[in-house]
């Protein structure tokens, strides 16, 4: 079986589609498998998509989506029969994940400028999300530059562009701040977001198509994790 088709993947305009129509490829007990998809499975710290599988007759809830081996399965509240559905995405919950991914890659972007701190662990909620930093120790005035000048990144509406690269020009890349070793050899060609002259990163994630759409961050918490390394809390207003 070849894998599912991940239908936000081309492009930052791709990750604003809402609805699609797809082919029952396998079910399991409580999962269906299907030949594409605009459903997010959570990974690399972005939670599920939630949403909705329709066909002739009935419907189903999706409360989940994972990637397992390379297997993205939609776990639903009923079984579709086999053959086609409609897939309809939860918009307001994707649409917030959104706004924090994309704030998330300008703060990792700028702190990795400025400080030469790289991201080592991220967690997006809807509603708040948090980005560890190493090596880092950031005063108050530190936390009010990044708040600043992260918002002076949003304000001047910068675009997000998403594209292929090989691996070999992503790891000669001198301001790549991606932790490469994390990423399993075998993969060749990289999916990248670029933030104009912010942030360059290979992400597997859905994205704004512009900074401007974000708004406003407002950082809540900064605390020590020990090993040289600084948690930020913010959330958007
Ligand atoms: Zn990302």
């Amino acid at each position: 079986m070849t894998g599912t088709e991940i239908l936000y993947f081309p492009s930052a305009d791709a990750c604003y589609l809402r609805k699609f129509d797809a082919n029952i490829v396998e079910s399991g007990p409580d999962h269906v498998i299907l030949d594409k998809t605009l459903f997010y499975a959570e990974a690399g710290g972005q939670p599920t998509d939630t949403g909705m599988l329709r066909w002739d007759g009935g419907e189903a809830r999706v409360w989940k989506v994972t990637k397992e081996k390379g297997v993205i399965k939609h776990y639903v509240d009923k079984l579709p029969p086999s053959g086609q559905v409609h897939g309809v995405i939860d918009w307001d919950r994707r649409y917030a994940h959104m706004h924090m991914h994309t704030s998330q890659h300008v703060i990792s972007g700028l702190v990795f400028k400025i400080y030469g701190a790289r991201t080592v662990g991220n967690q997006i909620h809807s509603d708040h999300s948090r980005v560890d930093f190493q090596p880092a120790a950031f005063t108050p005035e530190d936390l009010k530059r990044i708040e600043d000048e992260c918002n002076a990144v949003f304000a001047a509406a910068k675009p997000v562009t998403i594209f292929e690269e090989d691996r070999i020009a992503v790891e000669n890349r001198v301001d790549d701040r991606a932790l490469m070793d994390l990423i399993p050899k075998s993969i060749k060609r990289l999916r990248i977001v670029k933030i104009q002259d912010v942030d360059y990163c290979p992400c597997g994630g859905t994205h704004l198509r512009n900074t401007s759409e974000v708004g406003r961050m407002h950082i809540t918490e900064s605390r020590s994790k020990g090993k040289e390394t600084d948690r930020i809390v913010y959330e958007l207003l």
